[in-house]
């Protein structure tokens, strides 16, 4: 195995809705408008006909159907994925979206995000005999779908997307991997072999903290038709600002994400020599019992090692375990740049007792979402704060 790091293309970045019709505005503009005009007297091909293009920049009806700001998002969206991508109004409106196309029989789910598993339950709920859930490790039948999420929340481990998808595949079923922790330049599922991709573009596309958006990559059109159909009548695309937005995001993202992956390898190092009940570099021995990331996991019992996956990096979101509660709970609000909230993804550093967000985490949990900073003064502020609850 070869470790070719890929990049991201800043120029895709930049160009890839270029081709997309606008005026001589340089920063694209927000569509607002919910209706279009008819550029014609109509003829097979165009409006919704059956044989017109969603796809067609310049074809556009009705907003739910699509709209130039979204579809421009898409094409940016398509190109950075290597494949076809189809926007939602949040990550799991994408992942209510993605169960709704596979019809599974069974879903193979073990852990992760807490929303995808309230999700679930919903689905579940709107089927006859509602729907059987198993573990991720269990034996697969024909017509399973395995939905790996990978590093995972909230520790930022990682799981073999191909293992799981030779798995399911043998049997005829089929795989989504949530890579909302390992956005492109950090891994490509794809490659391994799943179907579908997800993302939650709340996190790392979205990245400044201020919209909602969901995303769905698939490798062909057909199937892209398909779920652009189904989000047309589930009425779940994304709003005009939140496109406006992620597009505006997306031309940073090359930038972005390999600075907080830098961040982040050097603050996990860091903290990981604090365990044992040692002391490293001003941070008191006895505070944290454990680091998980991506980049501590080692090889599993088959070889696999998670940097073969992460190719373009390790990821940005990991978790501590302290040995106290109490610390735990105090850490988040103790520091200054780091700020005490949930989500992930964006170029400021948050700090999260994961309890507070998701009542199933060990209490002892801390999460870190990585951002842009100077990672030295991160580092000076967690000192001062792991500091401040071992006086207290
Ligand atoms: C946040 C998140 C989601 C849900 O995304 P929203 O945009 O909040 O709906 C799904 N999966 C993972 C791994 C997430 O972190």
């Amino acid at each position: 195995m070869s470790f070719n790091k890929p990049t991201l293309s800043g120029t895709d970045l930049i160009h890839a809705d270029d081709h997309i019709p606008h005026g001589l505005e340089v920063a694209p503009s927000i569509s607002v408008t919910t209706t279009f005009r008819n550029p014609t007297p109509w003829q097979p091909g165009l409006g919704l006909d059956d044989e017109a293009d969603p796809r067609n920049p310049a074809n556009h009806v009705y907003s739910r159907y699509t709209q130039p700001t979204s579809t421009r998002a898409e094409h940016v969206l398509s190109k950075i994925n290597k494949g076809y991508a189809l926007t939602y109004a949040s990550g799991l409106a994408a992942s209510y979206a993605a169960m709704v196309y596979s019809k599974p029989k069974r879903i193979a789910i073990t852990g992760g995000y807490h929303g995808v598993h309230m999700s679930l339950n919903i689905y579940k709920l709107g089927r006859d005999n509602g729907i059987e859930i198993i573990d991720i490790d269990d034996e697969y039948k024909e017509g399973d779908l395995v939905w790996l999420e990978t590093p995972l929340n909230p520790t930022g481990e990682s799981r073999n997307i191909k293992y799981y998808a030779d798995r399911i595949h043998a049997v005829g079923g089929k795989l989504v991997v949530d890579s909302t922790f390992g956005p492109p330049p950090l891994q490509y599922p794809f490659k391994w072999g799943t179907d579908i991709v997800l993302h939650s573009a709340t996190k790392y596309f979205g990245g400044h903290s201020d919209l909602l958006a969901g995303v769905l990559v698939v490798e062909s059109e057909d199937v892209w038709k398909a779920l652009w159909n189904q989000r047309t009548y589930l009425g779940s695309m994304a709003g005009s600002l939140e496109s406006w937005l992620l597009l505006r995001s997306l031309r940073t993202l090359h930038l972005r994400v390999p600075r907080q992956s830098e961040n982040a390898i050097s603050l996990v190092s860091w903290l990981a020599q604090a365990t044992g009940g040692k002391a490293h570099d001003g941070i008191p021995a006895g505070v944290i019992d454990k680091v998980w990331h991506s980049s501590l996991q080692g090889k599993d019992e088959n070889d696999w090692d998670p940097k073969e996956q992460l190719e373009g990096g390790w990821n940005a979101t990991f978790a501590i375990l302290l040995k106290r509660q109490e610390q735990a709970a105090l850490l988040p609000h103790k520091t200054q740049y780091l700020i005490p909230a949930t989500s992930l993804g964006g170029v400021e550093s948050l700090i999260e007792h994961r309890i507070a967000s998701d009542s199933k985490a060990d209490p002892r949990l801390v999460r870190l979402s990585i951002g842009v900073e100077d990672v030295e003064d991160l580092k000076d502020d967690l000192r001062q704060a792991f500091q401040t609850i071992v006086d207290a």
